[in-house]
């Protein structure tokens, strides 16, 4: 059965750009839809979540920032709409599971280091999405240097 709507997560950065065009050429293969998203992580979960200070001015800032990194970043696949652009709010994984499950996809693509000693330990996001996944979770290899795949 091919795959029907693609949903690939990308962290904004040109290290995506294999993980891009691998789910294209999959979708394009399966006649499939693809979307994309970014999760922007809320400032406290960096800190530990306990910050004793207000922090929604500068996360109103980030996600503005965000989007406009996002525009720049889709900017080099206007095959991509804006109803197949998406821009989250929270925890990759959760926010990745519930797009896919809202959005009908049957398959999510992210990008992995392929990480090893401590970093395999404390675990990545490919790791992550993996865990649960409301449909199958794709994981391109990323290999340092490499900008196209
Ligand atoms: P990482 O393990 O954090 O280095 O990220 C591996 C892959 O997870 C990236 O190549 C993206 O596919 C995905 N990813 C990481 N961070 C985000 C994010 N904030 N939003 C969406 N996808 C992400």
């Amino acid at each position: 059965m091919p795959y029907q709507h693609i949903l690939v997560a990308v962290d904004l950065t040109e290290e995506c750009d294999p993980v891009v065009t691998r789910a294209q050429k999959l979708a394009k293969a399966s006649g499939a839809k693809m979307s994309l998203v970014h999760i922007v992580e809320p400032m406290a979960m960096a800190f530990g979540g306990d910050v004793p200070m207000d922090l929604s001015m500068l996360q109103q800032q980030q996600f503005e920032q965000a989007r406009e990194r996002l525009d720049s970043f889709t900017g080099k696949y206007p095959e991509l709409t804006a109803d197949q652009r998406h821009l989250a709010y929270g925890q990759p994984r959760q926010e990745i599971h519930r797009l896919a499950e809202e959005q009908g996809c049957d398959l999510i693509v992210v990008g992995s280091h392929g990480r090893h000693g401590l970093a395999l330990l404390l675990g990545s996001t490919a790791n992550d999405v993996l865990h649960g996944a409301p449909c199958d979770v794709l994981a391109v290899r990323l290999k340092k240097g490499e900008k196209g795949a």
